[in-house]
């Protein structure tokens, strides 16, 4: 008999199409709502393997239930949502989407540094909102990007082809890791700095981190009050990484000059929430990797690994490096 798979969110029919090729397939048939938890566990109960979201909190709970889960496949290259250790301990293989969605989310992390220090969506709305009245010689006057500092915290994948994309701009370049990379330093010409001095010199500090226990709260008020007053704070990672009311305070209070967010403590984020009251604020709604052809890269790289699992063979992409060497 064949396999079951349990896609958590109603994905478009030729990737459901490429699953049934090897699996007979389950899925929840939304594509805005999440997956109830009670139908998550119910699924989890009797499935092979699990395609998740981001959204999903795939806990202790999930694989205790599971009688026979060999793999979950999340869409996205984080996978805070997913207790690691738990799964490992159970010999279930986790997976993830690097890679594919490294140059899609860097180009969207270059254009909230355009968006907040050029000002773009705030003058947008402003023309929309028939707010344009005339010309003047500071009006919507931002702040330059090109030749300014960059400080990327979280020299990754995506931190590199972000410093690629600013080479480009003739921006000086510096980043934070807790291990140096010194062959990219020569390649891409970037400059290693500890936190605290990173934060202290950069315009634009850019957090590029996975979320873990460490990066947990690491943007805090003692962290903005560090920075430039002129400087802007970029949140491509996780919104958790960042404490959010330091965040707002620190806008409000002008220890930096505003933000680009594109991911929250609570996503989605309250319409209402202060954040989204501040000009300086430019929030977007966690759409680092959405391109048509990201997504669906991710999405068929989830199958490919999924399918390797279930055949026995290594996938392309494992996170529990425990089970990576089986
Ligand atoms: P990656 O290649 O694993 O890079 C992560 C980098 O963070 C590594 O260079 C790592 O270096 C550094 N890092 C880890 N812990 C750190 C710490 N405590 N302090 C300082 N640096 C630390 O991952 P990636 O593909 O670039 O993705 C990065 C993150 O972006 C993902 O985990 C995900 O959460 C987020 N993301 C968001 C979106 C979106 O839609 N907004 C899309 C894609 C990814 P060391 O190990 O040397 O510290």
């Amino acid at each position: 008999m064949k396999p079951y798979v349990y896609v958590t969110r109603k994905l478009p029919e030729n990737i459901i199409q490429t699953l049934e090729t090897f699996a007979n397939v389950g899925m929840w048939e939304s594509e805005e709502e999440p997956v109830p938890r009670r139908i998550l566990i119910k699924e989890a109960e009797k499935a092979d393997a699990l395609l998740t979201m981001l959204s999903d909190k795939i806990d202790a709970e999930i694989f205790q239930v599971s009688k026979q889960l060999k793999v979950v496949a999340n869409l996205a290259v984080g996978f805070d949502n997913i207790d690691i250790e738990q799964a490992t301990k159970q010999g279930i293989t986790i997976c993830n989407t690097p890679d594919v969605l490294t140059d899609t989310t860097a180009d969207l992390a270059f254009s909230l540094m355009l968006m907040v220090g050029r000002r773009l969506f705030e003058s947008a709305e402003l023309v929309k909102n028939g707010e344009w009245k005339s010309w003047s010689p500071l009006f919507m006057a931002g702040t330059d990007v090109h030749h300014k500092t960059l400080g990327i915290v979280g020299m990754g994948s995506i931190g590199e082809a972000l410093a690629k994309r600013a080479m480009g701009f003739d921006m000086r370049i510096l980043y934070h890791n807790r291990h140096r990379k010194i062959e990219i330093e020569h390649k891409l010409g970037v400059e290693y700095r500890t936190f605290d001095e990173l934060v202290t010199e950069s315009d634009y500090v850019v957090c590029l981190t996975p979320l873990t226990e460490e990066t947990k709260g690491m943007f805090t008020k003692a962290v903005f009050q560090r920075m430039k007053k002129s400087a802007f704070f970029i949140n491509v990672a996780r919104g958790a990484i960042v404490v959010e009311e330091d965040l707002l305070q620190a806008l409000r209070e002008g220890e930096i000059a505003g933000a680009g967010l594109d991911v929250f403590q609570t996503e989605p984020i309250d319409s209402n929430h202060p954040l989204l009251q501040l000009k300086n604020v430019v929030a977007l709604p966690h759409i680092g990797s959405a391109s048509i052809e990201t997504r669906t890269a991710m999405m068929e790289l989830c199958c490919e690994n999924i399918e390797a699992v279930l055949n026995n063979r290594k996938p392309i992409a494992v996170v529990n490096e425990e089970l990576k060497s089986r």
